[in-house]
């Protein structure tokens, strides 16, 4: 095993390579690569290198450990907004004792989860257990246990109607970028409210703040942000109904990476099938 740095490193035996956020030009460095192995769960960071070589196959990181960390972190955002986390802390930021955010029940709520896959289904899992209602969108037909499944354009409206709390949990592809705008917005209920673990190219953060500021929407939980680390000036840091987390909603241990990378090689060697690998034509 060698680092990016590491000059004694022919490129030309380098047949496999662990990569995040790659330099433009580094992957195509190898010509003798055979599989790419992603550090996270998404793989726009790899795509953004315009020499990621097109027939190389690219397997995505997904452990059991991302999906478990998803679910904390969704489990501890969507409880968050029925007991009015965002206000609370803004209310005592304010030194003001505010005892009509009482907010409202996880049983009287439907969250709607975007993204219904390894990680969103496992989200849904989570919150039914907690008492909330689940909703879940995906691109094809899909049935998890106990969510009322949507799926494609035609149920997208109908998804968005009963979203009481929208999760983001889309891959980036060219047919989510910019999916939450202020059209998506004004089809959620009055006082829904957004936690966004996907990717911040989703969302439209002027129209977000737009739907809070008219009242539309009455929270919203942002753990990806177009520019990271988010700018110390940025309107999002002081939003009293956005509550921002700094991109730490699930990220696999060294150890789950390592297993896991371990396991795709030796599968990869094997010639047996590879799990969790990058759709090229779906581009997720
Ligand atoms: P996945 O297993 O590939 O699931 C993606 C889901 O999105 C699937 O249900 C898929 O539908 C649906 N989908 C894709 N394109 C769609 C479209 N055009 N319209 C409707 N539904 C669409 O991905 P995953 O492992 O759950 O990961 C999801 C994303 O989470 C990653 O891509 C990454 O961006 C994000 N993530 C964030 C963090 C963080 O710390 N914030 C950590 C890990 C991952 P089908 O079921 O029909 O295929």
């Amino acid at each position: 095993m060698h680092a990016p740095e590491d000059g004694a490193v022919d490129p030309r035996e380098v047949e496999y390579v662990f990569a995040w956020r790659p330099a433009s030009g580094w992957l195509g460095r190898f010509p003798n690569l055979r599989l790419i192995l992603s550090a996270a769960a998404g793989v726009d960071h790899l795509l953004a290198d315009p020499s990621l070589p097109p027939h190389v196959p690219i397997v995505r990181m997904v452990t059991q450990e991302t999906a478990a960390r998803m679910g904390d972190y969704v489990l501890f955002a969507a409880p968050g907004v029925v007991r009015e986390l965002p206000a609370l802390v803004a209310a005592q930021g304010a030194r003001q004792w505010a005892p009509a955010l009482t907010g409202r029940l996880a049983v009287e709520t439907t969250v709607g989860v975007m993204g219904i896959g390894q990680l969103g289904a496992a989200c849904a899992q989570r919150l039914l257990a907690a008492g909330f209602r689940v909703a879940g969108w995906s691109r094809t037909e899909k049935q998890v246990d106990g969510v009322r499944g949507f799926h494609g354009a035609d149920g997208l409206d109908a998804f968005l109607a009963r979203s009481d709390i929208l999760v983001n949990l889309l891959p980036q592809t060219s047919a989510t970028r910019g999916i939450l705008h202020a059209g998506t917005f004004a089809r959620l209920p009055r006082g829904a409210a957004l936690i966004n673990v996907g990717r911040s190219a989703h969302v439209d953060h002027d129209a977000l703040l737009a739907a809070l500021d008219a009242g539309h929407l009455r929270a919203a939980v942002l753990d990806v942000l177009d520019v990271e680390p988010l700018p110390p000036q940025h309107p999002l840091w002081t939003h009293p109904k956005v509550f921002v987390t700094p991109h730490v909603a699930s990220t696999a241990s060294v150890g789950a990476r390592v297993r896991q990378a371990v396991a795709s090689i030796r599968a990869h060697r094997a010639g047996a099938e590879l799990a969790h690998l990058y759709d090229r034509t779906h581009g997720y």
